[in-house]
């Protein structure tokens, strides 16, 4: 497993480390500190499709993960090393949407922000859906470093 990425709980004593293997397969690992050692908990022996899967199903055994993202939050925390889409709002998106981190409403409409960075998200719950998720310029700009994000280049 190559290390993509590691929350840590506020008291440093406790770990969960993602990572993905060459073939795309995600998985975690949750180490807590002993007498100043990491132990490693035996990993559930289960692969991921994507860091947000890995992330929910890591969230049902070590709860204080949720807390544990900030500053921003946890839908935020979801979309951690996705590539995204510079895109003007219209309506093959659907009448309106908000970004992910502010809320800051996304339309087609002239008196709103219409421009925002675009990514597509498959829904970690298994069900194999999706759905269009945006961050507007100024919180993508904010976030990009901190959550690995990446740009789209144009073809
Ligand atoms: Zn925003």
């Amino acid at each position: 497993m190559q290390t993509f990425h590691q929350i840590a709980h506020p008291d440093k004593r406790h770990r969960v480390e993602f990572g993905c293997d060459n073939e795309g397969h995600w998985s975690y690992e949750i180490a807590d500190q002993v007498r100043k050692r990491w132990r490693k908990r035996p990993s559930p022996n289960a692969s991921f499709l994507s860091y947000a899967a890995a992330l929910v199903d890591a969230q049902s055994s070590v709860h204080w993960i949720a807390n544990a993202v900030e500053p921003h939050s946890w839908h935020v925390e979801l979309l951690r090393g996705h590539t995204f889409r510079f895109e003007e709002h219209s309506a093959q998106f659907g009448d309106h949407d908000h970004c992910v981190s502010c809320m800051l409403k996304l339309t087609s409409a002239a008196d709103t922000e219409h421009c925002g960075f675009v990514t597509r998200f498959d829904r970690p719950d298994g069900s194999g859906s999706w759905q269009w998720n945006w961050v507007c310029s100024r919180c993508f700009n904010g976030l990009r470093e901190l959550l690995q994000w990446r740009i789209e280049e144009p073809l």
